[in-house]
């Protein structure tokens, strides 16, 4: 039997990560680079390219595929990429169309929560869930949905942003132009600028919402505050998920949830308050389970997900 091994790539903001996934969704090698060495477009599919080559003849097999997950605006269906604030050179181009050619190999590219919401599903902590929702809570706030076991698309292929639905509408301004959306309110950021603007905080040592968690654990009162304020967005903002999709599972990821012992019951206290006409006990509330690479791996899922729809994962 011959495996399908998956060429991998991971586009965000600091870096580039390239790896060859087996037909399992296991990484079985990967690379990676800044992303600040694609800059120019031309340069990035080069980079890109040679540690694709380097990378699958590290492991010996041929790849079948390649997968892109992108943060940020793309097209899935034309390939290309919207407006990167990161990579803005990038605008209009078609990584699609320019490693398809150059590799002879089908190529998928998918928005980075999404892609990672479809490797939770099929390989993850969302196996045997059809209906279940991804969120990622770090710098900021995304994710994935996936309904009856498809990916949900909105017109166009647009990926929803579930960071941007407003639960304070007296809160905090966010880029997106409205006032106390999610993210503004409880991604990482907001955790830091909240204590800051504390009159009991004392500037010192520079402030991360991973060092506020750490504290939290230590007994900082001030912490222990900022803990439970995030407490109750996260759980805001899901029970409104919960309440919007009744889904079989909420999949939590990204670096706040490495703290989650800190969140999980406070959130599930929140959810309860504001679930009352849905099932929610029967929304199960997990982390991801695919680890640091979920979205390397989810790039992979991705082109599974697009060119090799088989009987042996639940959304087909
Ligand atoms: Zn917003």
């Amino acid at each position: 039997m011959t495996m399908t091994a998956i060429g991998a790539i991971d586009i965000g903001g600091t870096k580039i990560a390239v790896g060859i996934v087996d037909e399992n969704g296991r990484l079985i090698s990967r690379m990676e680079a800044s992303s600040k060495a694609a800059e120019a477009y031309h340069d990035g599919v080069e980079l890109i390219a040679d540690m694709m080559r380097k990378t699958s003849r590290s492991t010996g097999l041929e790849i079948a595929g390649i997968g892109i997950g992108a943060t940020g605006p793309v097209d899935p269906f034309t390939g290309r990429f919207g407006d990167l604030d990161f990579l803005p050179l990038w605008s209009g181009e078609s990584l699609v169309d320019d490693l398809a050619q150059d590799f002879g190999v089908p190529v998928a590219l998918e928005n980075d929560a999404d892609a990672a919401a479809l490797a939770e599903a099929s390989w993850g902590a969302g196996r045997s869930k059809s209906r279940l929702i991804y969120v990622t809570i770090g710098t900021g706030i995304g994710g994935g949905i996936i309904l009856d076991g498809q990916l949900y698309r909105g017109v166009d292929g647009a990926h929803p942003e579930i960071g941007h639905q407003v639960v304070d509408t007296v809160g905090p301004p966010c880029s997106c132009g409205l006032n106390g959306c999610w993210e503004s309110l409880a991604a990482g950021p907001a955790m830091v600028r909240w204590v800051e603007s504390q009159p009991e905080y004392s500037a010192g040592e520079q402030l991360t919402a991973k060092r506020i968690c750490e504290l939290a654990l230590t007994g900082d009162t001030l912490a222990l505050r900022a803990v439970d304020r995030e407490t109750f967005y996260l759980g805001i903002g899901l029970a409104n998920l919960v309440n919007l999709f009744t889904p079989d599972a909420l999949i939590l990821s990204g670096s706040i949830m490495k703290s989650a012992d800190l969140f999980l019951d406070g959130i599930r206290k929140v959810m309860r308050q504001g679930c009352r006409f849905v099932p929610l006990e029967k929304a199960e509330l997990t982390l991801a389970s695919l680890g640091e690479d979920a979205n390397l791996i989810g790039a992979a899922r991705a082109w599974h997900y697009r060119f090799a729809r088989d009987s042996k994962h639940v959304y087909q």
